[in-house]
Formats: structure tokens, C-alpha cells, sequence
């Protein structure tokens, strides 16, 4: 860790007490913030996902609970969660809740700081890469190019129940030109075809990026109706929707980069 370098930013410190929320971004350690690194440098415990590379994990000497949901396993925990955090930061430690991408994109940041919020632990949001933002740039597509979109509508594909998201799926179809989703493998048939009912041309540019900045990145380019014959799978995916999608073979980076 650059531990020389991170001490020249006046960066605050994790007290005891005190719960970081922090997202270690898409995959790739490297994309970590500097209070990101800071909070591991300093943290007596940390509560991680499954999502969370464990060469970051690696890097801390602190107390480690896997506090992991993945796909398809309900959400029940996130009580238990929530209290595990507030216990800890009460018994006096330096908490830091790690989180995959960025704790307040369809990461449930915002529920466990409402928690700490109730019991009045004291907490600071470090923001990550997110998903679908940093991973598709590893995978050569830019979430916005003036050529292609200027605008990008963002979905969870399923909401709490684990049901295909209730939206207005016509509307979204007629919405942005460009579509990215989490979660969204499972029903990404149905989401194709409520999509193209709706008007969207089957034809447009689409892509699947698989454990994206991760050392397995796997990128599949489709159209929008191709989606329809992706395989489900539990690794974890975005699917992005539109013409920014084509840019991905120009812009392939990574394969003269090398992976993560
Ligand atoms: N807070 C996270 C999202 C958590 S929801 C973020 O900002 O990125 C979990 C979903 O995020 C996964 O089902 C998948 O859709 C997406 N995701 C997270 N990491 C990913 C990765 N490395 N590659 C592809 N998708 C990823």
C-alpha cells in the first residue's frame, strides 16, 4: 500500500466508533479509493460482500465477516446486517462496511446509513466505481459518447420479491438511448422482448459483460434481441442497451492491457 503517498492527502481517519461505508468498485483492487485504502489500513473489523475482491480483503489485518447475499438467496439479513454494524460501532471499534462498486448504487448503502442514522452511530460514505460505470469501461464501452447517447437510464432487474423489476418497461424502451442493467441475467430474456413490444429495435447494440475488472471478465456483444438467448448464470453481469455498445471493439483496451 502507498502508505507514504496516502499520508500526503489530509485524508480524516476512521475513529473508533465510527462505521465507513465504502465501495471497493467493480472488481480490479486497484480501482479502491484512497479513503477507501485509508479505512483499511485503519479498521478493526470489516463486514465485506461477496463482490469484494479478496486481495483488498488481504491487504487488512482486521477481523473479517463475510456479510455476502448473492442472487437467488433472499434477502432476509439485512437486518441482522444493519444491527451487526451498530453493535460493532458501539462496543468502540473502527467499522468499515466494504462494498462492492459504490455502496449507494443498488447496494443497500442507503438502508444501513438510515440504520446507523437510528442509532446514532456516527458513519462517512466513501463512494466507489460502480458496476456499471467502471465495468463496462473495462470492457471498452463508455457509458455516454457524444456520437451515441447523451443520456443512460440505469435498472435494477429485480427488485426485492427477486421478481423481474416493476417499471413502466414502454416508457424505459422510449427513454434513454442507452440502458444499463444490474441483475438483471436472469430475466434479461423478458427484458428484451417488453423492450422490443415497446418499439426498441431488436437490432441495437447490446452486451453482457461478465465479472467485469475482474481477472475472468467476459464480454459478450449481442443486439438487443440476442438477448434474449444469454444464458442465466450466477457470475455476476451488466447488461448494457444501445449504440454506445458498438464503440466496444475500438476501444477494447484491456486486451492489450492484460487483465487485472
Ligand atoms: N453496488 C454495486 C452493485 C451491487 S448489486 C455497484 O455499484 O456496482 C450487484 C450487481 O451489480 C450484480 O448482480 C451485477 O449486476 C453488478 N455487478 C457488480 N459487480 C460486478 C462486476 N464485477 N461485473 C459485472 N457486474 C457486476
Amino acid at each position: 500500500m502507498p502508505a507514504a503517498l496516502l499520508e500526503k492527502i489530509d485524508l480524516p481517519a476512521l475513529e473508533k466508533g465510527w462505521v465507513w461505508l465504502v465501495g471497493a468498485g467493480p472488481g480490479d483492487p486497484g480501482l479502491i479509493t484512497a479513503l477507501g485504502l485509508k479505512a483499511l489500513a485503519q479498521a478493526d473489523v470489516i463486514l465485506h460482500d461477496a463482490l469484494v475482491d479478496d486481495r483488498l480483503l488481504a491487504l487488512s489485518d482486521a477481523e473479517k465477516i463475510y456479510a455476502g447475499k448473492r442472487a437467488g438467496v433472499k434477502s432476509c439479513k439485512q437486518d441482522e446486517i444493519s444491527d451487526t454494524l451498530i453493535r460493532l460501532a458501539k462496543e468502540g471499534k473502527r467499522v468499515l462496511r466494504l462494498k462492492g462498486g459504490d455502496p449507494f448504487v443498488f447496494g443497500r448503502g442507503g438502508e444501513e446509513a438510515q440504520a446507523l442514522v437510528a442509532a446514532g452511530v456516527p458513519f462517512r460514505i466513501v463512494p466507489g466505481i460502480t458496476a456499471g460505470i467502471g465495468g463496462l469501461a473495462y470492457a471498452g464501452i463508455p457509458v455516454t459518447h457524444r456520437d451515441t447517447n447523451h443520456a443512460v437510464t440505469f435498472i435494477t432487474g429485480h427488485g426485492i420479491d427477486g421478481k423481474l423489476t416493476k417499471l413502466d418497461w414502454a416508457a424505459v424502451s422510449h427513454g434513454a438511448p442507452t440502458l444499463v442493467l444490474y441483475m438483471a441475467r436472469k430475466f434479461a430474456g423478458e427484458i428484451s422482448q417488453a423492450l422490443i413490444a415497446a418499439g426498441r429495435p431488436g437490432d441495437q447494440p447490446a452486451a453482457v459483460v461478465i465479472n467485469a475488472a475482474r481477472t475472468d471478465q467476459q464480454v459478450i456483444v449481442t443486439t438487443l434481441g440476442g438477448l434474449a438467448t444469454i444464458e442465466p448464470g450466477t457470475a455476476p453481469s451488466i447488461i448494457v442497451i444501445g449504440e454506445n455498445v458498438s464503440l466496444a471493439r475500438e476501444l477494447d483496451w484491456l486486451a492489450k492491457a492484460g487483465p487485472a
